[in-house]
């Protein structure tokens, strides 16, 4: 668990909204509850598929038009400081 805005692990419960579990961050203060990173409903399933076609050389308008999500890097899906290969050293289906 993460805050969205900072990606400060510091987070604590915040009690709970409409059966959801809330949460506030420590750092920054931002509240928000379970399953906050799936605002446009891209599973992590599919934001890995993304980030593994990134890594392997597609271009972000190959990725978009493949798996038919729209606006990657602008979203919330996908974070710049996740693009880079760097960030994935042990990537599923490397070469
Ligand atoms: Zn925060």
């Amino acid at each position: 668990m993460q805050c969205p805005d900072c990606d400060s692990s510091h987070i604590r419960k915040n009690g709970k909204h409409k059966d959801k579990q809330n949460h506030i961050c420590v750092n920054c203060g931002r509240q928000f509850i379970d399953h906050y990173n799936s605002p446009k409903g891209y599973s992590e399933e599919v934001k890995r598929e993304c980030l593994r076609m990134y890594v392997n050389g597609s271009g972000f308008r190959a990725i978009e038009r493949v798996k038919g999500v729209h606006h990657l890097i602008s979203s919330p899906f996908i974070s710049p400081s996740e693009l880079s290969p760097t960030a994935f050293p042990s990537l599923p289906g490397g070469s």
